[in-house]
């Protein structure tokens, strides 16, 4: 049996690949469960230089990562560079969290408490097609500098960059058996990691339909789990905001990636009385996105993941929809959509109300700020957001009031390195990304010794 993988440009094939099944899954967890002895015990300094071994050799390889993943992911090329960037960067973050991975003294009578953060044993990592290589650096970088072994499962569409990190990582000197990719589908392989006895911890990203089914699945052995999942995320203009930077941002916000991204801004609640000034602007900037060939440089926008996605996507959009202001797509092969606004739309639409995951955005106006935070507020995802406003004391009191895990202001960034990254609510649990991400990948141990 084999798995077709598909480059979404053109709709050709890229690679013919084994498709894995539960019997692989069970393969890679002992070849993972059989490294995890010498590999816990490689002692703290010789792991950190590993890892940054292995972060140089993703750096050496970065145009060529870049193009694999910007063809399997129709992502443009920029942005895939900035993604391998990124992978890069991680490694090198978790490599110094290595000797960095401390416990306490406690003070007790009649002797000495202290903790350690032990490493949970063999980790299956599960992860999606919209940033395939980079999601998975998330995961990979800190299991693997708190002691674990893991097994990758990417997701079917977008194996690639997977498969070429497994052989840069052994060039790199990871032992065997450390870091085992799995090329399969969620319902085979990813499920049979999910009920595995010898799998310790689940870290998934993906749908929240699938993140539920997976932590019901990891019940059954009392797995560790973290799910990062789905969003629906405001971009909140307040009128008080300058709106010409405001409206020059939101189509990167929500069209990056194509709209496939969990923190796209697909929201963008604009307060009423800049309503009109803000629709002017954004027409202007959404006009501009460019949507083309991922691998020319000056594309914004690529095409969509699948012929499935785009017929996802088109359904928030059917005839007859108020659609207030539409970019072009090409023509041709490829799974196109154009970059596509809707106002005004009711507030019970599917379009306001579901993860879309395509170049579609919602705007609805807002009265004020206490109706800006219960619009930001009125949906089960919590997973990223923006506000714009002039007015700093107001921009915090709405920041600890939206209930995200992860927001900005005056900006769209919402992702680095060295900072938490995860969902409130159906967004998921767990942070990835800078120093909490270890809590999820270790075990504290208390011992007591008598004195
Ligand atoms: P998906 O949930 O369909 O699949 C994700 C992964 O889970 C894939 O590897 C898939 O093979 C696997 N899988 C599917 N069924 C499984 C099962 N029963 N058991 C084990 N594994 C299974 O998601 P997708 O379509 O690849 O990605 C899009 C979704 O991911 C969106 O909802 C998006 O918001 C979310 N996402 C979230 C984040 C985040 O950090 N919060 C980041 C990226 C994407």
């Amino acid at each position: 049996m084999t798995l077709t993988v598909l480059e979404p440009a053109t709709e050709q094939v890229l690679a013919e690949l084994p498709r894995a099944g539960a019997d692989e899954a069970d393969a890679a967890v002992a070849r993972a469960r059989a490294a995890y002895p010498a590999w816990r015990a490689v002692s703290p300094p010789d792991r950190a230089r590993l890892l940054h071994r292995l972060a140089d050799a993703l750096a050496g390889e970065q145009e060529e990562l870049a193009v694999l993943e910007a063809r399997n992911a129709g992502k443009p090329i920029g942005d895939a560079r900035g993604e391998m960037g990124m992978v890069a960067d991680t490694f090198r973050y978790y490599a110094g969290a290595v000797e960095r991975n401390l416990g306490d003294t406690i003070p007790v009578s009649g002797g000495v408490a202290m903790t350690f953060r032990e490493p949970l044993g063999v980790v299956a990592l599960i992860t999606p097609w919209n940033f395939p290589l980079t999601i998975a650096s998330w995961k990979l970088a800190p299991a693997l500098a708190a002691g674990n072994t893991v097994v990758l499962k990417p997701a079917e569409l977008t194996p690639l960059t997977a498969l070429e990190f497994e052989r840069i990582a052994l060039e790199a000197g990871i032992p065997e058996g450390v870091v085992n990719v799995l090329v399969g589908p969620g319902s085979t392989a990813g499920a049979r990691l999910v009920e595995h006895p010898d799998v310790a911890k689940v870290a998934f990203t993906g749908s929240t339909e699938v993140g539920r089914r997976i932590a019901a699945g990891a019940a059954e052995t009392i797995k560790r789990v973290t799910l990062e999942l789905g969003g629906k995320s405001a971009n909140v203009v307040f009128a008080d905001a300058d709106i010409a930077a405001a409206a020059a941002a939101a189509p990167g916000a929500v069209f990056g990636n194509a709209g496939q991204d969990c923190c796209a801004r697909s929201r963008i609640l604009v307060e009423r009385s800049a309503l009109d000034s803000f629709m002017d602007a954004l027409e202007e900037a959404v006009e501009a996105v460019r949507v083309g060939d991922p691998l020319d440089e000056a594309t914004d926008m690529g095409p969509l993941i699948s012929a499935d996605q785009r017929s996802t996507v088109a359904s928030f959009v059917p005839d007859g929809a108020p659609v207030a202001i539409q970019g072009s797509a090409p023509d041709g092969p490829g799974f196109w959509f154009p970059p596509t606004v809707l106002c005004p739309v009711d507030r019970g639409d599917r379009a306001v109300r579901e993860e879309i995951f395509g170049p579609v955005a919602v705007v609805v106006p807002f009265r004020d700020e206490a109706e800006a935070v219960a619009l930001a507020n009125d949906t089960i995802y919590g997973l990223s957001g923006s506000i714009w406003t002039r007015d700093g004391a107001k921009a915090l009191r709405v920041a600890r009031a939206v209930e995200t895990g992860v927001l900005s202001i005056n900006s769209n960034t919402s992702v680095r390195v060295s900072t938490p990254f995860g969902g409130f609510k159906q967004s998921g649990y767990g942070r990835e990304l800078g120093p909490h991400a270890l809590d999820h990948y270790t075990e504290v141990k208390s011992v007591y010794y008598a004195t």
